[in-house]
Order: structure tokens, then sequence, then C-alpha cells
């Protein structure tokens, strides 16, 4: 049973958000002396969630002085307007590319009704509330913020979307790495290491940038893996080969797929070479495989699209 509110370790709390089921989305909040700074904030249903998670911190709406966002999918972002009406002191801070997206977030909500299917959208992402461009702050690849004295490190990680950014905490040497380093839930962990895919959700997903963050990411040699879903995970090196691996796999069913790019054939062949990296790593026993039901189908769409986009491309 995962609870609401988990307290990590070095002032981390992780914040299930409890968005489509438990133990599928977080957020966190990072506590340092009388300051806070949440990083990721779900979908726009979590704002009660994550403000509660404040107050069982003894922290005033005021404490708290960034609220991060990995990047402005809605699962990830879409709780950041309303969240900030509540934090007066709260900068937001996101990659350069995701700022018109939240400054007028209805092409996003449009875009996100697409993908998921209006129905399931007004029933678990529910909207987005517009922020003022003076609220928000675009670090650079590289840049630092400093909460309290402990230092976050903001690192420029497109391939899962253009305006995707991790950041490195430097007390905990750990990663919060949005969908950059894929998924992991932890009703498939017993095998080796923990069932870890890649997120190539719609509609900016881009295989060899993902790869190359992949890379990047686990050459920092972090200690932790803060993944929004769903973290935290031990580092080990095997888990970025893992996601390589399946990088590599998915843009051979996509350039197999020809012309033909059906979504529920692709999902079809994501769900196989799921399966067979379970094997792969020696997975104990068969899981419910349908958990990934939704993933699979968001990756088959982002990886059609991809696809299209190359063969565009190629036709000049
Ligand atoms: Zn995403």
């Amino acid at each position: 049973m995962i609870s609401r509110f988990e307290e990590i370790h070095a002032g981390i709390t992780r914040i299930d958000v409890e968005y489509t089921r438990s133990g599928f989305a977080a957020a966190w909040l990072i506590r340092e002396g009388e300051r806070a700074a949440f990083v990721e904030t779900g979908p726009l249903p979590s704002v009660p969630i994550l403000l509660e998670a404040l107050t069982r911190q003894g922290l005033t709406p005021e404490a708290v002085s960034a609220v991060i966002v990995t990047h402005v999918h809605l699962d990830h972002a879409g709780a950041a307007g309303e969240l900030l009406r509540h934090l007066p002191n709260a900068t937001l801070y996101l990659h350069a590319q995701g700022v018109k997206h939240l400054t007028d977030p209805s092409r996003l909500v449009e875009g996100a009704k697409v993908v998921y299917g209006e129905e399931r959208f007004l029933a678990t992402l529910g909207g987005a509330v517009p922020i003022d461009p003076a609220r928000m702050h675009t670090p650079v690849d590289g840049e630092s913020m400093d909460l309290a004295g402990r230092s976050l490190v903001f690192l420029d990680t497109p391939g899962h979307s253009l305006n995707h950014l991790c950041v490195l905490d430097t007390r905990s040497n750990g990663l919060f790495t949005g969908d950059a380093f894929g998924l992991s839930y932890r009703v498939f962990d017993g095998g080796i290491r923990p069932l870890i895919i890649p997120a190539t959700t719609p509609t900016q997903f881009d295989i060899d940038q993902s790869r190359a963050t992949v890379r990047r990411l686990a050459a920092l040699q972090p200690d932790w893996l803060y993944l929004t879903h769903f973290g935290p995970l031990r580092f080990e090196s095997g888990l970025a080969d893992d996601l390589d691996a399946q990088l590599a796999g998915y843009q051979q069913v996509a350039e197999q797929a020809g012309a033909d790019l059906s979504i529920p054939a692709l999902t079809a062949a994501l769900a196989a070479l799921t399966k067979a990296h379970g094997q792969r790593i020696g997975m104990p026993e068969v899981p419910d495989w349908e958990m990934f039901a939704m993933d699979l189908n968001l990756n088959a769409q982002g990886l059609a699209i991809w696809r299209e986009r190359a063969l565009r491309r190629a036709a000049g």
C-alpha cells in the first residue's frame, strides 16, 4: 500500500497525487529549513493534496519559494496555475519552451483531449489555469537555484518533449527525472532490477534525443532517481541500458511498421517488447500487464507521430 505522503529522505516528501490510481503519479516537496519547493504539481485536481503536504510539514504557503515543473504535460504541470494562486512567494521554474503553453494553456488542453479522449480528460486531468509569465523563471542548462543553502541544478533534457528539464538535488545526489528517464511501477518489482520502460508520449517525442538524455543523466551517477511515475528508485546503470535497449526496440517497431502506423498494432508490438524485457530481467511471476495499457497506448501514439515526422523529413 502506497501512502499519500511519504517522507523519503533529505527533507524530500513524495506526494502521491493519485492521478488515475495510487502509485502512478507523484509530486515532490523539498524542505530545507523553513523554505520549501515543489517539484511537479500533478494535474489540476491535485491542489488540495499539495497544500495538505505543506500543512503536514508545519509550513505555510508563504514558505514555498519555487514550484518546478519538469515539462508542461498536464499530469506534471496541470495544477501549477491554481497552486500558484495559493503560494504568494513562489516562482514557477520551467523550460523556456514551455512558457507559452502555461501562459495560455488552451492548446495544451485541446491537445490533451485528443490524446486522452474528452471523457477521460475531464475525469482525470480536468484543465489548467493560465499563469502570468511575470511569475515564471526559465533556467538555462546548468543553472542552479538556492533553496535555503541547498543547491538544485537544472538540466536541459529533451527527448520526451522539447520543453523537458530535470533537476539534480545536490544534497541527496538525486535526480528529479520527470519523464526523461522512463516509468517504473513498484508492482512490477521482483526481477534482478526494477522494470523500467520509456515514456514516448506525443507530440514532441524524439528517439535520438531521448537516448542521449538517458546517457547524460546516467553519466551523472546519481544515487537516486525521483521518477514522477513512480520513484524513488536507487540508480543503477543497468536501468539506463534497459531504457536504451527498449528505445532501440521502439525504433525498430516503428520502422518495420512501414507506412501502416496503426495505434492498436503499435501498442501490441510495444506490449510484446515490454513483456520480453520483463523476462530478460527475470521477473518472477506474471504481473498485471494491464497496468501499462494507458502508457503503452500513449507511447504508441508518440512513436507514430515521431515516425511520421521522420518520414515527412525523408520525403523532403
Ligand atoms: Zn510527459
